[in-house]
C-alpha cells in the first residue's frame, strides 16, 4: 500500500509545498520512505528519501515550480525501505518516471526478459519493471500506447501515475484493485489515493474504476479502458466536513495542536474512548422501547429479518471487534455468526445462500483485504453491510447498507477508540437484530439502558491510569506476555496482546483462558507474566481456576476484575478494577486498561507509539 498524490495544472505550482502537503495527508497509508518527481523544462526533477515524509522535505528544493508533478509515500512490499527502493522509479534513460501502489505479481519474469534486452535495474522493487516496459514500448509507440501495452503485460494490483520528459504536459494514471481518483479545481487537476488529500484543493472528483486509465493534461482529461473503449464518467461532488478530512490522520500544524497536552495521539485517543462510544450510540438508542435505531440499515430492515447467517469479515483489531460481536449477536441477537479474516475469506469457497449477509468492518473503509472479500461476496449476490469510520470510503460505497462509527479521526496507527466504538456499534446491532427476533422487551430495555451508562463508566476506568502506569513500570522489561480471557473477554485478550505487540514489540500471545492447559501453560515460569481479564460474569469461577493454575507454576498475574471483588487481590499479583456491567458489554470496559498498559509499556521502552515500525494505519495492499 502507499499514498500517491500529484497534479497537472495550467499554472506553475510550487512542487514542494503541494506534493509534501498531499503526501502528509496520505502518510497513514505508509511511511517507510517517500519521493517526488516533477517535469521542469522538459527534464525530470526527482528526489527520494527513506523514512517519514519530513525526511524528504529536508532534501528537496523548496523553490521549484512545475505544471506536472507527483509524489509517493511507501509501505514496502518488495525490497527494503531504502532510498533506492523509494518511488518514483525510472527507466534506463531517466525520462520516464512512475509511482505505484500495489504489487506486480509477474515482475520477476518481466524483469529477466527486460534484462536480456539490456535494461539495467536500480532497485529491488516489483514496480520498476513498469518503467522499463514503457521505455521498451516507447521505441515503437506513443507514450499513451506504451503505457497501455505495459498495463496489458502486467499481472497484479496497481494505482499508477506516470510522467515522461518527452510528453512534458501529460500525466497518465491507471487503476486496478488499488484506489485512485482525480479531483478538478479551476485551473488544476489533482490525483490521489484517497479523497482526504484532494479535498483541500477540489471537491469535484472522478473515481477511476478497475481496468481504466486516464490521460491528463492542463486542458484535457480522457478516460479509457485497456481495450481502448472511451469512458464517460460525470464528476461527483464531495461534501465532507473538516473532521472527516482529518480521519486518516493528516496533521497540519494546527492539527498538531489538537494533541492538547497529551504527549502522544495514542494516549489522547484512549482518553477519547468514552466520547467515541458516546458518539456511536448518540441518537441510536430508544431506551424506553428497548430498541436501537440504525438509520443506515432501514433500507434493508426487512431483508435482515429473513437472514439466517451473518458472516463478519475484517482484519486486525476490527477482526477482534467482530469476534466479540459474534458472542453478542449469537447470545442476545439470536443470529448465527461466523467471523472470518477478510484475507482468508476471499480465497475460501464462499458458500452463501440467499439468507446470508456479510458485514465488513474496517476503521478506514479502505482495507484492501476487506474490500476484495466484499467484492467477491457481492459477485455471489449476498446482502453486503458495512461498519466503517470514514464517511464515503471505498467499503462504505461498495456495501448495500451500513452503520458509521462516528469515532472521529484516529491518528495513532494502533487502533484504540475505533475498537471500542466498533464494539458499541456491534452492541447496537445486537439490539437491532435481537428485537427483530426473540429478544424480549425487558431484555431490550436492559441492554439499551446499560449501553447508555457506558461512557460514564468508561471515564471511571480511565481514572485507573496511574495504577496501570505503575503496573506497566513493574513489567515493562519482560520479553513475553500472555493475555487471557474467556467468552466475551476472549477477543479482548487477543486485542490486548495485539496492541502490546504493535507498540512495544514485546512477544505477546492471546488465548482463551481455558486453552492454557492444552499447551501454552508449558511456557509459564516466573518471567512469563499473564494479563487476565476476569470480570464477575458467567465464566468468572472458571477464570479464577485458570489463574490458580498459573500461580501454581510461579507465573505472575495481572487481573482486570470487577469493582468490589476482594478475593482476586489475594490471588493475583496486581489488579485493575472496572465497574460492574452487563456481561455482554464488559469488553468495552476491559479494553481501555489494556490499551493504556500497551501505551505505557511502549513509551517506557522508548518507542514512537504513534507510528510503530513496519505498520501503516490503513492496509491497502492484499
Ligand atoms: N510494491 C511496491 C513497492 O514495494 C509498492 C508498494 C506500495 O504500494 O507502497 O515498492
Amino acid at each position: 500500500m502507499c499514498g500517491i498524490f500529484g497534479f497537472v495544472s495550467e499554472d506553475k505550482l510550487n512542487v514542494a509545498d503541494i506534493i509534501i502537503d498531499g503526501l502528509k495527508r496520505l502518510e497513514y497509508r505508509g511511511y517507510d520512505s517517500s519521493g517526488l518527481a516533477a517535469v521542469i523544462n522538459s527534464k525530470i526533477y526527482s528526489r527520494k528519501q527513506s523514512g517519514r515524509v519530513f525526511e524528504l522535505e529536508k532534501v528537496i528544493s523548496r523553490s521549484i515550480k512545475s505544471s506536472v508533478a507527483m509524489g509517493h509515500t511507501r509501505w514496502a512490499t518488495h525490497g527494503k525501505p531504502t532510498n533506492k527502493n523509494a518511488h518514483p522509479h525510472c527507466d534506463c534513460t531517466g525520462r520516464i518516471h512512475l509511482v505505484h501502489n500495489g504489487i506486480i505479481e509477474n515482475h520477476k519474469e518481466l524483469k529477466s526478459k527486460l534484462e536480456k534486452r539490456g535494461h539495467i535495474f536500480k532497485s529491488d522493487t516489483d514496480t520498476e519493471v513498469m518503467a522499463h516496459l514503457i521505455e521498451e514500448f516507447s521505441k515503437k509507440y506513443s507514450f499513451e500506447e506504451s503505457v497501455r501495452l505495459t498495463l496489458e503485460s502486467v499481472v497484479g494490483a496497481y494505482a499508477l501515475v506516470i510522467i515522461s520528459a518527452d510528453a512534458p504536459d501529460t500525466m497518465i494514471v491507471a487503476k486496478k484493485s488499488s484506489p485512485l481518483l482525480v479531483g478538478f479545481a479551476e485551473n488544476s487537476k489533482f490525483v490521489a489515493s484517497d479523497v482526504s488529500a484532494i479535498l483541500p484543493y477540489a471537491r469535484r472528483v472522478v473515481y477511476l474504476h478497475d481496468g481504466e486509465f486516464a490521460v491528463i493534461t492542463p486542458s484535457d482529461f480522457r478516460v479509457a479502458t485497456l481495450d481502448r473503449k472511451k469512458v464517460f464518467r460525470s464528476q461527483e461532488l464531495i461534501e465532507q466536513s473538516p473532521v472527516d478530512l482529518a480521519v486518516h490522520g493528516f496533521l497540519s500544524a494546527k492539527d498538531e495542536a489538537r494533541k492538547n497536552n497529551f504527549p502522544h495521539f495514542m494516549l489522547k485517543e484512549i482518553y477519547e474512548e468514552p466520547e467515541a462510544v458516546e458518539n456511536a450510540i448518540r441518537g441510536r438508542l430508544i431506551v424506553k422501547d428497548g430498541l436501537a435505531k440504525l438509520g443506515g440499515l432501514e433500507s434493508v430492515e426487512d431483508k435482515m429479518k429473513r437472514l439466517n447467517r451473518l458472516i463478519i469479515s475484517a482484519c486486525g483489531t476490527a477482526y477482534l471487534a467482530g469476534l466479540t460481536g459474534e458472542y453478542m449477536l449469537e447470545e442476545y441477537g439470536g443470529m448465527p455468526v461466523e467471523v472470518e479474516y477478510a484475507s482468508e475469506l476471499r480465497y475460501k469457497k464462499q458458500l452463501f445462500d440467499a439468507r446470508t449477509a456479510l458485514l465488513s468492518i474496517s476503521q478506514s473503509g479502505e482495507t484492501a483485504d476487506t474490500l476484495e472479500a466484499l467484492k467477491e461476496a457481492k459477485r455471489k449476490g449476498v446482502l453486503n453491510l458495512g461498519l466503517v469510520n470514514v464517511v464515503g470510503s471505498s467499503i462504505a460505497r461498495e456495501t448495500n447498507a451500513g452503520v458509521y462509527n462516528h469515532a472521529g479521526p484516529e491518528v495513532s496507527v494502533a487502533s484504540t477508540k475505533a475498537f471500542v466504538s466498533q464494539l458499541a456499534v456491534l452492541s447496537l446491532l445486537t439490539l437491532f437484530v435481537g428485537r427483530q427476533r426473540g429478544m424480549s422487551l425487558v431484555m431490550g430495555k436492559r441492554i439499551a439502558s446499560e449501553l447508555s451508562t457506558l461512557p460514564e463508566k468508561m471515564r471511571r476506568v480511565l481514572k485507573e491510569a496511574p495504577n496501570i502506569k505503575k503496573i506497566a513500570r513493574k513489567y515493562h522489561k519482560h520479553g513475553h506476555f500472555f493475555y487471557l480471557g474467556r467468552k466475551y473477554n476472549y477477543p479482548v485478550a487477543l486485542e490486548g496482546a495485539l496492541k502490546l505487540k504493535e507498540v512495544s514489540y514485546i512477544h505477546a500471545e492471546g488465548y482463551g483462558a481455558g486453552e492454557m492447559k492444552h499447551g501454552p501453560i508449558a511456557m509459564i515460569d516466573k518471567n512469563f507474566p499473564s494479563m487476565i481479564i476476569a470480570p464477575s460474569d458467567s465464566v468468572y469461577e472458571k477464570v479464577v481456576s485458570n489463574i490458580q493454575e498459573i500461580k501454581a507454576r510461579n507465573g505472575k498475574v495481572i487481573a482486570i476484575a470487577t469493582e468490589g471483588n476482594k478475593e482476586i487481590s489475594k490471588i493475583a499479583d496486581d489488579v485493575v478494577y472496572i465497574p460492574k456491567m452487563l456481561e455482554m458489554l464488559t469488553p468495552i470496559l476491559s479494553a481501555s486498561p489494556l490499551h493504556l498498559f500497551a501505551y505505557y509499556v511502549g513509551v517506557m521502552r522508548g518507542y514512537d507509539v504513534d507510528k510503530p515500525r513496519n505498520l501503516a494505519k490503513s492496509v491497502t495492499v492484499e
